[in-house]
């Protein structure tokens, strides 16, 4: 993320949310981007996915513009949108297709069940999402936005509804989800422990219109266990 600036435009004249944001995740690296209620957090998701061009700057993939964002990148947000009048199974496999890929029917859904296997869904592909918790409706989603194996996972507050007990859960299935298949992520979050628990490096935002006010490296002392908290 280089330089990036954007204003939304509305009524009362052009909003500036954003100004010279700086933001370089290795590959393969976690970032975790913190900050106040409304300081433009979400609005740096959808200039990261592709859904809207930033007024100035630019988002890059290995130097290049991103071209593809559907292909590229992976979403989970705070309220999974899951379709009631598809399976979990069907769910998942939804963004296979979209994005253009040679795989067959079954490779598609074997692709989906791996995934479902590994976040603790095994058995539930059949079901609806609204026979699911919370907590298992977010994991569907995880499994939803990684299953045409993206470079980048964006999250937005994907762990945010949900209760303490449920969260560490997720946090754990995160690093399994990690460990099957790798990919960058950038994580919005409001909580420290979660970013700490999850990310090599933290960005935090604040000002209006936001900058990165600080950036602190999270230090890599080995597999983390929730008891490191
Ligand atoms: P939260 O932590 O509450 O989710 P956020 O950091 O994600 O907040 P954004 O949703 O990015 O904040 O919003 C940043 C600012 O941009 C807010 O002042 C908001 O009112 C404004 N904003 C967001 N979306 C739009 C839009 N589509 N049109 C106009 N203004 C918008
Ligand atoms: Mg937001």
């Amino acid at each position: 993320i280089a330089g990036v600036t954007h204003a939304y435009r509305t009524d009362a004249g052009p909003l500036p949310v954003l100004r010279d944001l700086d933001i370089a995740v290795p590959e393969g690296g976690f970032a975790a981007v913190v900050g106040p209620s409304g300081c433009g957090k979400s609005t740096l998701t959808r200039l990261i996915a592709g859904l809207m061009r930033p007024d100035r700057g630019e988002v890059r993939l290995h130097g290049e513009p991103v071209r593809s964002p559907r292909a590229t990148v992976g979403m989970a947000f705070q309220n999974p949108v899951l379709l009631e009048w598809r399976t979990i199974l069907d769910n998942v496999v939804l963004p296979l297709e979209i994005v253009p890929n040679k795989l067959s029917r079954r490779q598609r859904e074997d692709r989906a069940r791996e995934l479902l296997a590994l976040v603790g869904l095994a058995g539930f592909e059949d079901k609806r999402p609204s026979e699911l918790s919370g907590g298992m409706r977010q994991r569907a989603s995880l499994c939803r936005a990684l299953v045409h194996k993206p470079e980048v996972l964006i999250l937005d507050e994907p762990f945010g509804a949900l209760d303490a007990f449920t969260r560490e859960d997720l946090w754990q299935t995160m690093h399994a989800l990690r460990a099957e298949q790798p990919f960058t992520a950038v994580l919005i979050t409001h909580d420290l422990r979660e970013s700490i628990f999850l990310a090599d490096e933290i960005f935090v935002l604040s000002g209006r219109p936001a900058t990165v006010q600080h950036r602190m490296r999270v230090p890599d002392t080995g597999p983390r266990t929730l008891d490191d908290l």
